[in-house]
């Protein structure tokens, strides 16, 4: 008996100690990924210039609201006839047509009609600011105030400083006599904040009716992101691939109703609380496969040990580290489909019983899931006798098609952004929002999602919220990257 325990003990502790060394040795082995070795590129712009000419473009209103009636006409032709007068060299060389009414779409006419055209797009329409916040900035949001080599105001990041960086990028181009082998479009929306449909979606159709397939196109997306992962030093480059999808629900909970003197043991209003209550304790079921894989993977490799351990060894921390990564927001929205319960009814006067009781669901479909699945996934955790799910007709989008990190589109993008930041850490990426390539898309092979500027933790409340800016080197870099993306995309021969 002796001998049996001693010959288990021997074993068990031959098993751990390799259990150990292996676990040690995949992180170990768990390092950064050499960054091919690319020549920095020096390229001399005007930036003084470059961010007076965002100051005055953030000047015009050019305000998306959801309700069409407010759309100020004059701030988008103003706007549209500013262009014309600060990008004479632009307006001389490319062809330009407008759809929707005002989306611009520029046509730089390539050598070589024999390559596959490409399209770099931004949007300078603009989300309103929240009445009664404007006293909330350092400097009005519309007012242009470039104040300690920062550009203040509504647009500086969303999106109007990528209209402009391309704008420049271009003019830059054209003065050095640049002309591309391929042909190039530039598309500059005006209605993405609500959708797109009129401008990114009428551009689309021009294009598929002029038989046009894009090789790749880029539209705003991530940017170089600065100490937003814990350990990873250098700057984060992720170009998102795909875009998530939407889907909003009704979960429904039926009661008989009648006076709130004499209530059943659950109302309607108590039944729907435990149905959303389900749906939050049960996330759609997600994971790192694929696309967040692949992403973790690189970033992970600069993280701190333990973390590397985690990720090294997901044989055998796999749970441990998708539970860690639920429990963060921002991982938890790339890792699956979330599930956001955001507005309720019920009654309509107080001592009346629902005979309804209505929760609205947001869901923000991952890649991997479909309308469908959700709807599913839903149903068989609350639908009941008392709780219906409803879909509202023709609602509900899918994820993007999940574009090739391994194709030359993403090579040019990532080699632009090395060539003008030097040491970054570039992965392809999941948009969480949404922008105009889910039209462009339909028209691309590949569909890119990044703007190639600097946020760090201290920008992100900017983004549709208050104080939004932009730092004048910052925007000068991204015309550098524009710069750089133009060429060696739009020359796909030179090598
Ligand atoms: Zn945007």
């Amino acid at each position: 008996m002796y001998l049996i325990v001693k010959i288990f003990v021997i074993s068990l502790s031959a098993v751990v100690s390799a259990m150990v060394v292996i676990v040690l040795v995949r992180t170990l082995l768990h390092t950064p990924v050499d960054m091919p070795a690319v020549e920095p590129q020096t390229i001399n712009i005007d930036e003084a210039a470059i961010a007076e000419h965002l100051a005055e473009a953030i000047r015009f209103r050019t305000v998306s609201h959801q309700r069409s009636e407010e759309f100020q006409a004059d701030q988008f032709e103003g706007f549209i006839a500013w262009a014309d007068a600060t990008y004479p060299e632009v307006h001389q060389t490319m062809e330009l047509s407008r759809h929707g009414d005002y989306t611009l779409l520029y046509r730089w006419q390539g050598s070589d009609p024999g390559l596959q055209p490409i399209l770099l797009t931004a949007h300078y329409d603009v989300v309103p600011v929240i009445p009664g916040s404007e006293t909330d900035w350092r400097h009005p949001p519309f007012a242009g105030v470039i104040d300690e080599d920062v550009i203040w105001g509504r647009g500086a990041l969303d999106d109007k400083s990528a209209v402009i960086a391309q704008f420049e990028a271009a003019t830059h181009l054209l003065r050095a006599g640049f002309t591309p082998q391929r042909t190039i479009y530039f598309s500059f929306g005006h209605d993405e904040e609500v959708g797109g449909s009129q401008g990114a979606g009428s551009v689309t159709s021009h294009l598929a009716a002029e038989g046009v397939q894009l090789a790749w196109s880029l539209d705003e997306g991530s940017f170089l992101l600065r100490g937003m992962l814990p350990g990873v030093e250098p700057l984060l480059a992720a170009i998102n691939v795909a875009e998530k999808g939407s889907v909003t629900l009704q979960v429904v909970a039926l009661s008989a109703g009648g006076h709130s003197s004499m209530p059943p043991k659950h109302t309607a209003v108590g039944i729907l609380a435990e149905a959303i209550t389900k749906l939050e304790n049960n996330p759609v079921p997600g994971g790192l496969s694929g696309l967040s894989a692949q992403m973790f993977d690189t970033a992970s490799r600069y993280m701190s040990f333990s973390y590397r351990m985690l990720f090294a060894n997901q044989w055998l921390f796999g749970a441990i580290l998708e539970d860690q990564l639920s429990s963060v927001n921002f991982s938890n929205a790339m890792l699956r489909t979330t599930t956001a319960p955001t507005m309720l009814a019920g009654s309509v006067k107080v001592n009346v019983l629902p005979i309804e009781a209505i929760a609205t669901v947001n869901f923000r479909v991952h890649p991997r899931d479909t309308v469908a699945s959700i709807v599913e996934h839903v149903r068989s955790l609350v639908e009941s006798e008392n709780v219906e799910v409803r879909l509202a007709a023709g609602s509900g989008r899918a994820a993007s098609a999940v574009s090739s990190w391994e194709a030359p589109g993403f090579a040019v993008i990532e080699r632009a952004i090395r060539e003008v930041y030097g040491e970054v850490v570039v992965t392809p990426g999941l948009m969480i929002a949404g922008s105009d390539s889910r039209h462009y898309g339909k028209v691309a092979d590949n569909a890119y999602r990044f703007n190639p500027m600097v946020v760090s933790q201290d920008d992100i409340t900017g983004f549709h919220g208050t104080n939004e800016k932009i730092g004048v080197h910052n925007l000068a870099q991204g015309v550098r990257t524009y710069v750089r993306i133009l060429t060696l995309g739009g020359t796909p021969r030179s090598g």
